[in-house]
């Protein structure tokens, strides 16, 4: 694939009111292929002008799209999915060169995934419910508008382009809303050309635009911005507290999906292959650079060393690879100062647990970013590895000897994005779900996301769900309308305000 392919129609490095727009900014992005570390693109990124086209483009379009009938709007996403289709190649490859996912991830994950995304909110477009119409006091009628909320301000990770872009934008704008999203500075390649399809696919103008720049400036702007009604926001938990600071200056709507440190409770009952294969695959997707990603393995003391050395083998026999070669299982992480912070970490760990695996690999690899998966074992509940996200392909695990013990210790994080338990006892795995404190539970599988089922969080995780149609609670407001149906002039309620 050529250099022009890659970036047909998105060089530009914005897309505003549905056209590639040059950013004005002086500040260039370098998107660098995570694999050897060689510039992929050079963006401009958004000045305060680009931002206020964009802003401006988004109002301007909502009044349009606010009032398009769901069927319209269904109409519109379904061809954006089909065409997304038809270009699922290009976006595979881009994806998989601008972020390091191996290419099968890509083909079979991140690309079909967000186009069920899109397919689904196509239908779910003309789905949108609320109370029933009725007459709640006798005098009146009552009724539900649930409407859009107007220009969506939203700024997205690295770690997964292009379905947070979908995940950011489907909900919105199938709801009615218009959006402005920011993705990472790092990986802006696929959320341009997303926006560009849908354009090609019939969506008006305006409805979504795409500025890229710095978290710094042009997010910290798109957060303040007067214009911007609500703030939809994916990425670690400081960012999202310096979201909630901006937000408070105008009041603004916000949805956060924050950081996790996903438990994994294997219970003594457990199918212990299932469990172990669980574990890697789980902790390794995305080089483990998933919120959901299993970070902490709980494992009944009397199946922990065979869980230890399961894991440990499978890691062992995990290959890195270039992002485009299909043997390749894992890819790098997605930049080298990334590494470094995970290789940190895992350095520190070495001083207070058993580090098996991990390492820097040299040779071909070298001068990619790349981590061996690495398994932090007997490490303590309080340790900055079990404790802090490091994002990368890295799983601690500790024994337990009680049920008790192992629910307290899944619940012992500030985060509460997903967990797992591994049982065949029915009434544990009941337990586990209702009393792991985390906006997903797992049992016997780890990772599985579907377009029908919300996503989001509790606790430090953030608050609010993408996909699925409790997104819509995020993306509309509900009014009431109530309808006098006496035609009195003078209502028996009157009487505690006057007497005639
Ligand atoms: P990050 O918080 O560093 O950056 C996320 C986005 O925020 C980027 O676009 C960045 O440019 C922007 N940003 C940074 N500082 C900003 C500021 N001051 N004002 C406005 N915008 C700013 O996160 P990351 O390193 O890109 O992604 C990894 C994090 O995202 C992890 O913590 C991971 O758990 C989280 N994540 C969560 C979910 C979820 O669904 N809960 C999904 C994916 C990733």
């Amino acid at each position: 694939m050529s250099e022009t392919t890659v970036l047909t129609g998105i060089e530009a490095g914005q897309f505003i009111n549905g056209h590639p727009v040059s950013g004005s900014s002086e500040d260039v992005c370098t998107v660098l292929d995570p694999s050897n570390g060689e510039p992929l693109a050079a963006l401009g990124t958004a000045g305060p002008s680009d931002l206020e086209a964009a802003v401006s483009a988004a109002r301007a379009a909502f009044p349009g799209w606010s009032t398009a009938t769901p069927g319209e709007r269904s109409a519109v996403l379904a061809r954006f999915a089909a065409l997304l289709e038809e270009r699922a190649e290009e976006f595979a490859q881009l994806e998989s060169r601008q972020a390091g996912k191996p290419i099968r991830l890509t083909r079979e994950f991140d690309v079909p995934g967000t186009i069920d995304n899109i397919s689904f909110f196509a239908g779910a477009a003309r789905n949108l419910e609320g109370k029933a119409t009725a007459e709640y006091s006798p005098d009146h009628t009552s009724s539900i508008r649930r409407e859009a909320i107007g220009v969506i301000g939203s700024i997205a990770p690295w770690n997964y382009p292009l379905q947070m872009a979908a995940w950011k934008i489907l909900p919105a704008i199938a709801a009615g809303n218009t959006i402005v999203l920011k993705p990472a500075e790092i990986t802006p390649l696929t959320s341009l050309l997303f926006a560009k399809t849908a354009s090609d696919a019939g969506l008006p103008d305006g409805v979504v635009n795409v500025i890229c720049g710095r978290g710094s400036t042009v997010g910290a702007q798109l957060l303040r911005h007067p214009d911007v009604d609500m703030l939809s926001f994916t990425g670690s938990t400081a960012v999202g507290r310096t979201v909630l600071e901006a937000a408070a200056t105008t009041a603004k709507r916000v949805h956060l999906e924050l950081g996790g440190k996903a438990p994994f409770v294997v219970f003594d009952d457990a199918d212990l292959q299932a469990a172990v294969h669980g574990a890697v695959a789980g902790s390794l997707i995305n080089s483990g650079q998933d919120c959901t990603a299993a970070t902490r393995a709980i494992v009944h003391r009397s199946l922990y060393r065979d869980f230890v050395d399961g894991v440990a083998e499978l890691y062992s026999k995990v290959r890195l690879g270039p992002t485009l070669d299909p043997a390749t299982d894992m890819g790098p992480l997605v930049s080298r100062q990334h590494r470094d912070k995970v290789a940190g970490m895992v350095d520190r760990a070495g001083a207070y647990a058993r580090v098996i695996g991990g390492g820097i690999p040299d040779g071909d690899l070298a001068a990619g970013s790349y981590f061996r998966p690495t398994l932090v074992a007997d490490a303590p509940a309080d340790s900055e590895i079990v404790r802090d996200e490091v994002f990368g392909p890295v799983l601690a695990a500790m024994p337990f000897d009680s049920d008790d013990e192992a629910i307290r210790l899944a619940n012992d994080t500030p985060y509460g994005l997903a967990a797992s338990a591994w049982t065949r006892d029915v009434y544990r795995s009941l337990r586990a779900t209702r009393e792991i404190r985390s906006g997903c539970v797992w049992i016997n599988d780890h990772i599985p996301i579907i377009s029908e089922m919300p996503h989001g969080g509790m606790k430090e995780s953030g608050f609010g769900k993408d996909m699925s149609t409790y997104s819509f609670d995020e993306y509309t407001t509900v009014k009431h309308v109530m309808f006098d149906l006496t035609g009195a002039q003078t209502k028996d309620w009157h009487r505690t305000v006057f007497t005639l």
